[in-house]
């Protein structure tokens, strides 16, 4: 068996022992005889897994009972819409804070249905930077401000949270389980299940429950989070492969030490590459160090020409999805809790040799 070294911004890595075990229950969950795809989202064997994929999720983030946890379809994506839509009443105005692709889409999507103002931008510095606390100011009056709090793309992320009075709404997908987080600062944190979950298909969101109180009865039923918190998320037929893929992943993370582990492992990891980028002129960091992402790391060659024949040895050496976004180009390397140690020592080994060759 050859299993690639895999830096995918996402779908991405998945823990060996989660695809072991999955891959190990495949023909007969639970002595069901059948596989989790083939049983009613409505039995027992199922309830249970959707509740150990629940009770997962509260322990590792400490959850407290003031908040519902979902499982949603339409990915993170659709959380841009669903969040205005349910908690921006009429008339109403949201704050938003630009720092880079995805939080802009959920820009985008929020004022399609209503007004939202962006307190900040990082659109002139090519997304290079997170603001200072003293670049905010929230508007008296908004009904929450929304944060992306890692961006996948452009490689920065808040290293602390601004502190509001008006709720916090954290776009999570690519960081969620990498740090503690005090979830009683937010009230709602969201993620797409792809990069540090599980499978794509699914969000997970995490929503404090009186925030539900300001949902208008003229909203599609389906689009409502009361709809979802009322039914248990079963409200429909959810991705019962995918929710069954998470509640592996919590008990992966949880049997590694839980999330504080994981934020040291990560930030051991994100050491290593940087230290390289950083201590050669062979490397380029685009980013503010402040402000770098521990899970995406992104950087340019010197000579860019040289990026493309990089990216393609590197695949022949087993290093796969190290090409930046389409959209910014140069290198990315995701490093999500799924990626080991083992494989971003050998990327770094990869590169020393990369540079000794073309430097
Ligand atoms: C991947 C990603 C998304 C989009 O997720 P989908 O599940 O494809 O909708 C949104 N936000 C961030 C920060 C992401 O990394």
């Amino acid at each position: 068996m050859a299993r690639v070294h895999n830096f995918s911004a996402g779908p991405s890595a998945m823990p060996l022992a989660v695809l072991e075990k999955a891959q190990s229950e495949m023909l007969d969950l639970a002595g069901s005889g059948m596989s989790v795809m083939e049983l009613s989202h409505r039995s027992r064997e199922f309830q249970a897994i959707i509740d150990g994929a629940e009770s997962g999720i509260r322990r590792l983030l400490g959850v407290s009972e003031d908040y519902a946890v979902l499982f949603l379809q339409g990915g993170a994506s659709l959380q841009f819409a669903m969040i205005p839509l349910n908690l921006r009443r009429p008339g109403k105005s949201a704050d938003y804070v630009d720092t880079g692709s995805w939080a802009s889409k959920a820009v985008k999507e929020a004022k399609l249905t209503g007004a939202a103002k962006v307190l900040w931008s990082g659109k002139a510095d090519n997304y290079s930077r997170i603001p200072r606390a003293e670049e905010l100011k929230c508007s008296p009056d908004a009904e929450y401000l929304h944060i992306c709090s890692n961006e996948t793309i452009g490689g920065i992320r808040w290293t602390r949270f601004p502190e509001t009075k008006i709720p916090l709404i954290a776009d999570m997908s690519s960081e969620i389980f990498s740090r503690p987080v005090d979830v009683n600062k937010f009230g709602l944190i969201y993620a797409g299940a792809q990069k540090n979950l599980g499978p794509s298909g699914l969000a997970v969101v995490i929503i404090r429950k009186d925030l539900m109180g300001r949902i208008s009865g003229s909203l599609p039923v389906f689009l409502r989070y009361s709809t979802h918190a009322e039914s248990g998320s079963l409200y429909n037929t959810p991705n019962t492969w995918a929710i069954y893929m998470v509640k592996l992943v919590c008990e992966w993370v949880e049997s590694g030490g839980g999330v504080a582990a994981f934020e040291k492992k990560s930030a051991e990891k994100a050491a290593l590459l940087y230290n390289l980028i950083d201590e050669s002129e062979f490397w380029r960091s685009p980013v503010e160090k402040e402000s770098r992402s521990v899970m995406n790391v992104v950087w340019r060659l010197s000579r860019e020409d040289l990026e493309d024949g990089f990216i393609k040895q590197a695949k022949e050496a087993g290093f796969i999805g190290l090409k930046g976004h389409r959209s910014v180009g140069g290198i990315r390397a995701s490093i999500y809790n799924a990626v080991t140690l083992e494989s971003v020592e050998a990327l770094v080994a990869f590169m020393k040799d990369f540079e000794r060759k073309n430097g």
